[in-house]
């Protein structure tokens, strides 16, 4: 599949549409019929000394707005160095990665932290939270970090979308705790809320559920497929656990550095509780 020719001006309105002020859901599904992540024969190769290891090899990549992609692999398989490729947290030896239009090797690394930071949540299988603030403060402090800023002024907290968020990954009555206080599942839920607060369009989910248990996991997917359809963003999330991905709508095998197969998720079609309904296990 084929992409728009990246130009300067491409990149000077994908940056000029950072700065624009969102509302729930509308803006983050752009430009319907081409894909919100690109890769094209991306491949990366550590070097250490003489030894060369080829994480990535030729990945060609398409994900549409809205899809919820997992990609599955055994350990060693690739799936971290191409999570840090499409979160332009690491740079490709070859090939391309566009995000939303905008081929990564045309940005400075200024520019690129800009679109990681107002296009990308992350969540990661450490939950990351600090422990000294509360649910609410890692919430409000990611948000600060981002410093969404509107017509040259920064843009304030958006209480009524925080809220929105909250009911939506059923965290309500836990946003006063710390993480200490709260158990694994509410901890990645507080994660979730996190990345999703500054409205990025894409999330990108590194073993979301890699240190929950089983109940805790399947609630915490379920936050992420609701949050999915809900707020329309685009989520792709790495693991190495099959039962996961199968609550993706596809499910990419990768091997060795390659993508070699794909399915569709079985459980991508589950109904899920209502929004704000406590999820079965925390
Ligand atoms: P996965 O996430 O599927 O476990 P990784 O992307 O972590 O796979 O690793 C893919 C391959 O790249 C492995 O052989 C790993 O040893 C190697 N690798 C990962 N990171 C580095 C690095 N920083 N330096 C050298 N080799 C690396």
């Amino acid at each position: 599949m084929g992409v728009p020719p990246i130009s300067c001006e491409t990149v000077n309105r994908a940056n000029r549409d950072l700065m624009k002020p969102r509302v729930y859901n509308k803006d983050v599904q752009t430009e319907k019929s081409s894909p919100i992540i690109f890769t094209d024969n991306l491949t990366k190769v550590y070097t250490a000394g003489r030894i060369k290891v080829t994480a990535v090899r030729r990945v060609s990549l398409a994900v549409e707005p809205g899809e919820f992609v997992a990609i599955v692999g055994p350990s060693g398989s690739g799936k971290s160095t191409l999570f840090y490729l499409l979160g332009g947290l690491t740079q490709a030896t070859e090939g391309r990665v566009v995000i939303d239009g905008v081929d990564f090797a045309t940005l400075s690394d200024a520019e690129r932290t800009r679109l990681r930071k107002h296009r990308i949540g992350f969540v990661f299988q450490k939950f990351n939270l600090l422990p000294t603030l509360s649910a609410m403060g890692n919430i409000e402090i990611a948000y600060e970090v981002s410093g969404r800023m509107v017509n040259g002024k920064k843009e304030p907290l958006d209480r009524a979308y925080l809220n929105h968020l909250s009911e939506l990954l059923a965290i309500q009555g836990r946003l006063d705790h710390r993480p200490s206080e709260l158990s694994g599942g509410e901890q990645q839920r507080v994660a979730i809320a996190r990345a999703l607060i500054t409205r990025p369009a894409i999330v990108l989910a590194d073993e979301p559920t890699g240190n929950l248990d089983t109940k805790s996991s399947d609630a915490v997917l379920h936050m992420l497929l609701r949050s999915n359809r809900e707020l329309g963003q685009t989520t792709l999330m790495i693991t190495h656990n099959p039962e996961a991905a199968s609550i993706a709508s596809r499910i990419l095998y990768m091997r060795d550095g390659e993508l070699v197969r794909e399915e569709k998720g079985t459980r991508s079609g589950i109904s899920l509780p209502v929004s704000g309904a406590a999820p079965a296990a925390v």
